[in-house]
């Protein structure tokens, strides 16, 4: 699971587009029920998908919301350290 999957899973379950670019977006929070952009993601060198929410969501009621296992983005990040360590 990327970034853009997740965002896509964002915009359908608040029905509004993320504003950002590259690795990083903000807009409404899918764990509550927002008014004022209060959600921010973004990716960092590592893999690593950070997601955040001014109004004091938790990370696992942010992937509930979006019906995401949260596990799933942590075993991208241990994957991809992996391959940079080999490297
Ligand atoms: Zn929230």
């Amino acid at each position: 699971m990327n970034v853009a999957e997740i965002l896509q899973c964002i915009e359908s379950k608040t029905g509004h587009k993320l504003r950002g670019s590259g690795h990083s977006y903000s807009g409404l929070c899918p764990a509550h029920k927002d008014k004022n952009p209060s959600f921010s993601i973004s990716q960092s060198n590592t893999g690593t998908i950070l997601m955040h929410c001014h109004a004091g969501c938790t990370f696992e009621e942010i992937c509930n919301s979006l019906n995401i296992d949260s596990k799933k983005l942590f075993s991208i990040k241990s994957r991809k350290d992996r391959v940079h360590l080999s490297r």
